[in-house]
């Protein structure tokens, strides 16, 4: 396996001096790249700071994937966005008609927002945009006591451009039509951000959840891999965090050969994550080793979300999280 590409997501500090001997150790370990996150708030004040790290990940020959954490509310992350606070007209609006805290993928304010930190993303030097876990939001997700089948977005923009596609005032029930209308607005907020990567010299990576929800983007992965800008498709098949009970590897593999499958029809490259956060219980060590034995088998491009077995976020931090990182490491070609 000598040509596929292994990283990790890296996050939290900003000191570019504690940077570097972090990346000297990724560096050491033999990884090849590494994902920068850049939430709103770095954006807002650490522009330069960040530049000066992404040179640093360079210096050290890592490839550098930046993405935009907790942007919107619409990406993943433990990242808050001032976006939402700021602009509460822009934020989506359940099928009950309440706002929602997430921007909404079809308000002109928030494209406008996320052309922009495309633009500041790419300019830090990056070579991917990693457009990570883009989902309309899901109140379910926030302990909330909604009904099962509320869903988003029926903001005026939605409701409008349904009305253009369809002839019809958009439903205030999922049907198929919503969902397909559901998964073609993110597809289009994609395409638009991910053809202004391209004109700004960066590739796309596009990490989809393993899920068939249209709450998560396209239920069939090739509607965007289709698309003429994308580079990488991504899935993070993470098997404690989005499961019951699923068998680590069984879970890496089933979606590691769908995403292949696809990636090999478009021609595109494959990337699969490996879970390194919430970690519990003494099997985690060798869980970790067999998702990770299994990505390799599948995937051109092998990650862990994130380094040192996010040790340093408290919340979401494993139980035994160097031994976690380092049962990721020691897998790696
Ligand atoms: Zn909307």
């Amino acid at each position: 396996m000598p040509n596929i590409e292994a990283g990790t997501s890296y996050f939290g500090v900003r000191d570019p001096e504690h940077a570097e001997t972090d990346l000297d150790r990724f560096s050491d370990a033999g990884l090849d790249a590494v994902l920068h996150t850049f939430s709103e708030r770095d954006r807002e004040f650490y522009r330069e700071t960040m530049a000066d790290i992404v040179a640093a990940s360079h210096d050290r020959s890592l490839s550098v994937y930046v993405n935009p954490w907790g942007v919107g509310g619409v990406f993943g992350g433990e990242a808050f966005s001032r976006f939402v606070a700021r602009n509460p007209d822009s934020r989506q609006v359940l099928n009950t008609g309440e706002r929602v805290s997430a921007a909404c993928f079809n308000d002109p304010a928030f494209r406008e927002f996320v052309r922009e930190w495309t633009h500041d993303a790419a300019g830090l030097g990056a070579d991917v945009l990693f457009w990570d876990e883009p989902h309309w939001h899901n109140v379910h997700w926030y302990g909330d006591d909604h009904p099962n089948d509320v869903w988003c977005c029926r903001c005026e923009h939605c409701r409008g451009l349904y009305r253009e596609r369809y002839d019809e005032s958009m439903p205030a029930t999922e049907t198929e039509r919503v969902s397909t209308f559901r998964e073609e607005s993110m597809l289009d907020f994609l395409d638009e951000m991910m053809a202004l990567t391209r004109d700004e010299g960066a590739e796309n990576a596009v990490c989809l959840m393993p899920t068939q929800s249209a709450d998560h983007g396209p239920r069939d992965w090739a509607q965007l891999a289709k698309n003429d800008h994308i580079d990488v498709l991504a899935t993070d098949p993470y098997w404690a965090a989005f499961t019951e009970d699923a068998e680590p590897g069984e879970y890496v593999a089933r979606f590691g050969k769908e995403l292949v499958e696809i990636t090999d029809d478009h021609d595109l490259r494959s990337q699969l994550w490996i879970q390194g956060f919430g970690l519990r219980g003494d099997s985690a060590p060798d869980d970790v080793r067999t998702a990770t034995r299994t990505a390799l088998d599948l995937a051109d491009s092998v990650f862990m979300w994130g380094y040192d077995g996010c040790r340093a976020i408290s919340k979401i931090a494993c139980a035994e999280p160097m031994a976690v990182w380092e049962a990721y490491l020691d897998e790696l070609p």
